[in-house]
């Protein structure tokens, strides 16, 4: 079967100035991915007329499948409308479907009073050639257009660039259509997690692996914070048998790098650490230094945290180290907040105090002030207390202040996974 292949064009100046970061594409991509059908370009373009246009030349040129997201709001700004009803040939006629959609939302949700402004009104238009989603999460409808380029058919779809929106178009109306539309090939991904090797190193481990892959699979490293992902993908036509050589093909590659395998499943360290716990029954709790938090919000990001996670005590200022951790005036005076003596007692009080199965604290100097020649900045004591246990440990990073404090924490999570498994 032939590779079924789409190109998302996302439209706004603001894409292009960096003030919203375009993550429509890539909630696309991943959805399509998981479909069969393969993203083979993306591209943003300004609310300008010109761009789009040509836009959607260039795309449809190449691609069965063109999704574009953006420009379709009230304003001014949002030409795409009356741009994609003349570039395939029709006249905006009101919906009186999305018409009565908007006054309900108007009505009922947003609890507007007065009559409907002209130009929300102006949303229930579309271009006759189009057949009409209907967008539950807002006023702006999504638009499906068939054509045929160079004696191909294409299906070119418009989509609001609300994210909220757009994700409940393409799951409930745009993907179920165009599984109906095209036959797909099937795409499959198996995904594993390492720790303490780097990059190049591990290529070089998997060396021979990796060249005897057949052509349709592909090996990926997906490099994160001193940790690589690796992936491997396969495309074909039938399902079982691809499951059943990449199932293979799996389990050598986690025999090869076993001494760094963190999961071998497609999760981050935080979902790893909280599987290892919820396996074990065991909980853990934070207390937080030069990371304000973050740990616990990594914790406690994904739903079902609360099995796991208990709490947190942000000790950011030593006042408040010394009052709720009662970490010694002594120890911060003869070693300082960003020690060994510091982390370790920050731990064990919370591990009171949470009543958790294990703790994890950190104190550090994330920059870019506050370094000396001693302490400098990037320097930081992680501790993970448990009933039985303290073990410290310190890291010199050399990161700007944002990756200093996600490095902590991914190390910091990373040495709580190794207490959990000494266990
Ligand atoms: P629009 O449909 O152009 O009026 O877009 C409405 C809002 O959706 C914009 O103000 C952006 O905040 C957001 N948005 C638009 N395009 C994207 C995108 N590609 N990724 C994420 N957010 C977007
Ligand atoms: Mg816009």
């Amino acid at each position: 079967m032939k590779k079924l292949n789409a190109s998302i064009i996302t439209i706004g100046d603001e894409l292009l100035i960096g003030q919203t970061i375009d993550t429509n594409s890539a909630f696309i991509a991943q959805e399509f991915n998981k479909a069969g059908i393969w993203v083979q370009r993306r591209v943003a373009v300004g609310d300008v007329y010109g761009d789009i246009w040509k836009a959607l030349d260039d795309e449809t040129a190449i691609s069965e499948i063109v999704i574009v997201t953006g420009g379709l709001g009230p304003t001014a700004d949002d030409i795409t409308k009356p741009l994609l009803c003349k570039y395939f040939g029709g006249t905006l006629v009101e919906n009186e479907q999305v018409l009565k959609h908007i006054i309900y939302l108007f009505e009922h949700i947003y609890q507007r009073k007065g009559p409907l402004l002209e130009s929300n009104r102006k949303q229930a238009e579309v271009p006759d050639t189009c057949t009409v989603l209907m967008n539950e999460r807002g006023t702006a409808p999504g638009m499906w257009f068939q054509k045929m380029v160079n004696g191909m058919e294409r299906v070119i779809v418009s989509l609001p660039g609300v994210p909220f929106e757009m994700k409940g178009l393409i799951e409930k109306e745009v993907l179920p259509r165009l599984l109906k539309t095209f036959s797909t090939q099937v795409i499959i991904h198996q995904t594993l997690l390492t720790a303490g090797i780097g990059e190049s190193m591990l290529a070089e481990k998997i060396k021979e692996f990796e060249e005897a892959l057949p052509a349709h699979v592909k090996l990926a490293y997906l490099p994160h914070y001193g940790m690589v992902r690796l992936r491997l993908t396969s495309t074909g036509d039938n399902k079982k048998e691809l499951e059943k050589e990449i199932e293979g093909l799996f389990g050598q590659l986690k025999e090869l790098v076993k001494e760094w395998l963190v999961i071998d499943e497609d999760l981050t360290l935080p979902q790893a650490v909280a599987k290892l716990l919820k396996e074990r029954k065991q909980t853990v709790g934070t207390a937080e230094s030069c990371t304000g938090g973050y740990i616990a919000h990594l914790l406690s990001r994904d739903p079902g945290s609360s099995i796991v996670f208990k709490g947190s005590i942000v000790s950011y200022d030593n006042q408040v180290k010394m009052d709720l951790l009662g970490v010694n005036q002594n120890i911060l005076d003869m070693a300082g907040a960003v020690s060994e003596e510091t982390v370790k007692q920050m731990a064990k009080a919370s591990l009171e105090l949470l009543k958790t199965d294990y703790t994890v604290a950190t104190s550090g100097i994330m920059g870019p002030d506050g370094g000396s020649e001693h302490k400098p900045v990037g320097l930081v004591w992680v501790a993970v207390a448990s009933k039985n246990s303290v073990q410290a440990k310190k890291f010199n990073f050399r990161f700007d202040r944002t990756r200093n404090i996600e490095q902590t924490a991914i190390s910091a999570l990373d040495l709580l996974r190794k207490e959990i498994l000494k266990a």
